[in-house]
């Protein structure tokens, strides 16, 4: 990625505590030209579970929402961060997600992108990084 920007907005029509059924009405506001991954913080009220949400390429095609990853603020909650590897992020799993047009891994071995707290971790295979590197928006140096 070439850079990137901190851009800092109200929440549109008075949308505080959202869940993942806003997440494609907000992405609908984002400019189509605007560079993406877009990657958004919102607010949640923890009544949905919503801790982060990617949506990638290959499951969404080309609508508003693609290269759009959404981590809540439930990610900062005691309970979240205990249940967590040290050193996990979920911004770089949203991010994963996005870069390597990926689902889940599922299996019993840790990974960046593991499907539940046992299984995750900040670990990526050399396969993902170079799949991370073939995504439009990065470019080789
Ligand atoms: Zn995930």
């Amino acid at each position: 990625m070439a850079d990137a920007k901190l851009i800092v907005v109200d929440a549109p029509n008075d949308w505080l505590d959202i869940d993942h059924n806003r997440y494609a009405q907000i992405a609908q506001m984002i400019p189509q030209s605007a560079a993406r991954p877009i990657l958004a913080f919102v607010r949640a009220d923890g009544r949905h579970g919503d801790t982060g949400y990617a949506y990638r390429r290959g499951r969404f095609g080309q609508a508003a929402t693609v290269d759009t990853g959404w981590i809540t603020n439930e990610v900062n909650s005691d309970t979240y961060k205990k249940i967590r590897t040290s050193g996990y992020s979920p911004l770089a799993h949203e991010l994963a997600h996005i870069l390597g047009n990926s689902g889940h891994v599922i299996g019993d071995e840790k990974n960046l992108l593991g499907n539940s707290p046992v299984t995750v971790n900040n670990h990526i295979t050399k396969e993902q990084c170079e799949t991370f590197k073939r995504h439009p928006s990065i470019t080789p140096l």
